[in-house]
């Protein structure tokens, strides 16, 4: 089985910061954020890039995103100049 530090971090043999899981994708915080608040989205699906991930996983993986990305600033009091409006 192929794997990688995010497959660790899925499977819960990597410890991390986890904000969000279902079956499509897991979000959790970045060990070296670039700024408050970096929460990293990745597929439950192993691949190497997003160009790799099958096309019905697409709109679910995306779907993720957007809920997080919307969610997030305020639960960490993060705001960008954008999302404090
Ligand atoms: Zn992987």
């Amino acid at each position: 089985m192929t794997t990688c530090v995010f497959c660790e971090i899925i499977r819960g043999r990597t410890p991390a910061d986890i904000v969000y899981a279902d079956d499509h994708a897991v979000a959790f915080l970045d060990r070296s954020p670039v700024f408050k608040g970096h929460v990293l989205v990745v597929p439950v699906s192993h691949v190497v890039t997003l160009g790799d991930l099958p096309g019905e996983e697409l709109a679910p993986f995306f779907a993720v995103v957007q809920r997080v990305s919307a969610v997030m600033p305020n639960a960490l009091d993060a705001h960008t100049e954008r999302s404090s409006r």
